[in-house]
């Protein structure tokens, strides 16, 4: 069964317009998926507190065969790749991928959770699959 994963591309540090372009190249060569549809990027300040640069986000739709735990661990590897070196949660870094809805599932795993809990919260999200035509 194929679902549409939306996956939520955020940049803080670095050239950040090009993290965003090398994650929608990645994203689109991935196995047995497609890439449909990408929202405009819109620049949020970061969370947590911590001073850092603003963020550039972008919600890229994908349609995949890749069941969730495989997507997941298919972003990693993408922003390993991108260079992205410090784990440290709501830390500068030059790519996040977080996956915020994947079609109707739910995954309650210590590593996974979908729907994305931020998505009750962050209203950038909100506004980026409603440009995309995601009906909440
Ligand atoms: P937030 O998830 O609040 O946006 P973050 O993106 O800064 O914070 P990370 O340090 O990138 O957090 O990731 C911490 C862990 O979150 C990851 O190792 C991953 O296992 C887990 N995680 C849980 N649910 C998801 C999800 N839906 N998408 C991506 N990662 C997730
Ligand atoms: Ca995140
Ligand atoms: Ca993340």
């Amino acid at each position: 069964m194929r679902d549409i994963a939306y996956i939520a591309l955020g940049s803080n540090l670095g050239d950040r317009s090009a993290h965003l372009a090398h994650a929608r190249a990645a994203l689109a060569a991935l196995p047995d998926s497609r890439l449909i549809a990408v929202s405009s990027i819109e620049e949020t300040d970061p969370l947590g507190g911590v001073a850092q640069h603003s963020y550039l986000n972008q919600m890229a739709a994908l349609e995949t065969a890749l069941d969730p735990r495989a997507l997941l661990a298919a972003l990693q590897r993408i922003e390993r790749e991108a260079g992205r070196v410090r784990d440290e949660r709501w830390g500068a870094r030059t790519l996040d991928l977080d996956i915020v809805k994947f079609g109707d599932q739910e995954v309650r795993d210590p590593h996974l959770i979908i729907p994305h809990p931020g998505l009750e919260t962050r209203d950038f999200w909100r506004r980026e699959l409603a440009e995309l035509g995601e009906i909440m």
